[in-house]
């Protein structure tokens, strides 16, 4: 392999968009190994509840005894919080963890673009929008990236980095260097609607799910047979539950509109938890109870 080396410095000040499940694990993390970080969200009770798991997400890292990074001290005090994208005039990095829905992340980053430093490098937690597209609306696509981070985002320790036709070497690299910053890991892989995990995760919900539907089994059995029979940490309802069954639906959206692919349809057992408004742990049901 060939080393290449930026000498580019790591940004102290790092901008996040959107403070829901992965925008507020995500600033957690970064505020924890010592980042500036700059919060953007229009929702004034997301903000304050992010900011209550950020203070709990914290303290549970300092219990765990997660190495000198989860315990720095002022974490918390690293944190500026903003309602708006201009907020983000300073920043070197920024890390788009908003809504999973294409037009509202493209006109983010059209915005962004406006707002940010010319030199700063725009990524995006997106979990299937290609980010060739995100790049597109900016003057900078060597300068965008996808960081797909995992939830929750403080506690796993690899991220599925996704590389644009447009993306370049140095941008690439500075990210693994922050990403190394965070204690956190990469595996690189290359731009497409759901990228990897996604592309294949995604239709493993949706098999789960309609098994459900079709009366195969209850959600608690399909779950138990990943877990105890074949040793996974998580079955795939439960990891639905975990990553919000609006954001699954969502996703599965993006995956049909870009590959035309009705495998990545919901079954009626999702549709009608989301019409109902249970999107999973966020909302104390979903496929299970967590009241
Ligand atoms: P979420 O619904 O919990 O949070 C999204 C936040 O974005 C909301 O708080 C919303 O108010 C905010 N937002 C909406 N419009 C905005 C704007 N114009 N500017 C700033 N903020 C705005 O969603 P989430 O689960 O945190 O997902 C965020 C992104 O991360 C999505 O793209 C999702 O696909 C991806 N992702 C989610 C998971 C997961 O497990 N939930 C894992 C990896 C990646």
């Amino acid at each position: 392999m060939t080393e290449t080396h930026s000498y580019r410095q790591l940004p102290e000040s790092i901008g996040v968009v959107g403070a829901g499940t992965m925008g507020s694990g995500v600033s957690q993390s970064l505020a924890q190994a010592g980042y500036r970080v700059v919060v953007v969200e229009p929702d004034a009770a997301t903000a304050e509840r992010a900011r209550g798991a950020i203070k709990d997400g914290i303290r549970l890292a300092a219990l765990l005894g997660r190495g000198e990074r989860a315990v720095s001290a002022g974490a918390q005090d690293r944190i500026r919080w903003a309602d708006r994208l201009e907020a983000l005039g300073e920043v070197g990095f920024v890390i788009e963890c908003a809504t999973e829905r294409q037009e509202l992340k493209e006109q983010i980053f059209a915005e962004l673009d406006r707002c940010t430093p010319p030199d700063a490098i725009l990524a995006s937690c997106t979990s299937a929008i290609p980010i060739a597209g995100l790049a597109a609306r900016t003057g900078r696509p060597g300068q965008v990236l996808g960081l797909h981070f995992m939830n929750p985002a403080p506690l796993k320790d690899t991220v599925e980095v996704v590389r644009a036709p447009g993306t370049s070497d140095e941008t690439l690299d500075i990210a693994a260097r922050l990403l190394d910053s965070l204690g956190k890991q990469q595996l690189v892989v290359q731009d497409g609607p759901g990228f990897v995990i996604n592309r294949v995760m995604m239709l493993t919900i949706v098999e789960a799910a309609a098994a459900v539907s079709d009366g195969k089994a209850d959600a608690a059995t399909t779950d138990a047979l990943f877990e105890r029979c074949l040793g996974q940490r998580m079955g795939p309802l439960r990891t639905a539950d975990l990553i919000g069954l609006d954001n699954v639906d969502d996703t599965l959206t993006v995956l049909r509109e870009h590959t035309g692919d009705s495998r990545y349809t919901p079954p009626p057992a999702l549709r009608d938890l989301v019409a109902a408004g249970h999107f999973g742990r966020k909302t104390g049901r979903g496929f299970h109870d967590y009241s």
